[in-house]
């Protein structure tokens, strides 16, 4: 039987979750979690022999007195290991992603939904993926749309010769719900700014909801999708991201003046959906990669009511992918967010690391 060490950084919404599922998994393969930190705590195996994570492993982490290991540190001690290592970075930290290229030519793979090495410097980007003889494996399916299956999808297809013309993707679920509920195929009256207050009280949206109507977080991810399908995209930043923020409303200094004054600007929404309904359509908020035209986007567009787009439901991400082969676009929709599918989108990619190993 074969076993597999796996070393876990970061315990939060994710990381809980993934401890738990992989201390309950069935599998032919064993995975034997070895060392578990948060950014103050860490429970480490210096036998390598495995962690308990029974019920109590929560109590034990926050009670345990060692300090995380620096990445140096982590490196030395996974070099040692004597079975075969995946690291899996449960957190969004950019040191931690700009240490991955270290990692993978010490053979150490990694499973991760860490959006950050993926969507920065492409240089990164190539660091890590170098295809160089021993090098660690990196998965990373829940960096986009949390646990669907994207990444691995439109791998396959590019692997298998097919060509890509189109993506369009939905891949925020803030987004997703402020847009879905702003503009539906039959016309209501709310307002934008009330949506945008419901979303930040269900939770949706970060403590500054601008962290999210910027834009950014979704640029990131269609930078990913970009990348893998072959557009050698430099940065989130190198393409055009239409912000949801009224230009006078970046710059007021906190999240709760922002919500105070968005009202003010209910009109240009408004106008904009306006626009769609007078077309038949509504206003989604979308990234798009365009093969013909050579372009990556992040902003508005505008559906039938017949488009799958139009009727996405809730938070709810969706991907279409258009091909060569599949002219009528293939399409994946689905929960974008939450604890339970991300972790097992990052657990899946662990099995089919260890699988490879
Ligand atoms: P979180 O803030 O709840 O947890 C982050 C964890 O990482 C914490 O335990 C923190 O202590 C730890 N951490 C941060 N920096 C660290 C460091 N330098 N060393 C060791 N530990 C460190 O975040 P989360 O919601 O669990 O998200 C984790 C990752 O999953 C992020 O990259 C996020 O973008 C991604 N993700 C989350 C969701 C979701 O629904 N929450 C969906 C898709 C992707």
């Amino acid at each position: 039987m074969t076993s597999i060490n796996v070393a876990i950084i970061g315990a939060g919404v994710v990381g809980k979750a993934f401890v738990n599922q992989i201390a309950s998994i069935k599998s032919k393969i064993t995975f034997n979690v070895i060392h578990l930190a948060t950014s103050k705590k860490a429970l480490v195996s210096q036998d390598y022999k495995p962690l308990d994570l029974s019920s109590g492993w929560e109590s034990n982490l926050a009670a345990a007195t060692q300090t995380p290991f620096s990445l140096e540190q982590l490196l030395e001690y996974l070099k040692k290991s004597p079975e075969p290592v995946i690291l899996v970075d449960n957190t969004s930290n950019e040191t931690i992603a700009k240490f991955y290229p270290q990692f993978v030519a010490n053979g150490i793979c990694i499973a991760t939904p860490n959006k950050k090495a993926f969507s920065s410097d492409l240089n990164l980007w190539n660091n890590i993926f170098n295809d160089k003889i021993g090098a660690g494996l990196v998965y990373h399916e829940a960096t986009v749309g949390a646990g669907l299956p994207i990444i691995s999808t439109l791998h396959d297809l590019i692997n298998t010769g097919d060509k890509v013309e189109l993506i369009e993707g939905i891949l925020s679920g803030s987004l997703s719900f402020i847009l879905n509920t702003f503009s539906t195929v039959n016309p209501n009256n709310t307002k934008f700014s009330e949506i945008v207050s419901k979303a930040k009280t269900l939770g949706y949206l970060e403590p500054d909801p601008r962290d999210d109507l910027n834009g950014m977080d979704f640029a990131r991810k269609v930078t990913i999708l970009a990348r893998i399908a072959g557009f050698k995209v430099e940065s989130p930043s190198a393409f055009p991201i239409t912000s949801l923020i009224p230009k006078p409303l970046e710059s007021v200094p906190t999240g709760e003046e922002f919500m105070s004054k968005l009202p003010d600007y209910d009109s240009s929404f408004e106008q904009l959906k306006k626009e769609a309904a007078d077309e038949g359509k509504v206003l989604r908020y979308v990234g798009k990669v365009d093969f013909p035209n050579k372009s990556v986007t992040v902003g508005f567009q505008k559906y039938d009511a017949s488009h799958p787009f139009a009727s996405l439901q809730g938070s709810d991400n969706v991907l279409a992918i258009k091909t060569e082969r599949y002219q009528n676009p293939l399409i994946v929709q689905g929960a974008g967010a939450g604890a339970e599918v991300t972790a097992a989108g990052v657990l899946a990619d662990v099995i089919k690391i260890a699988e490879r190993l």
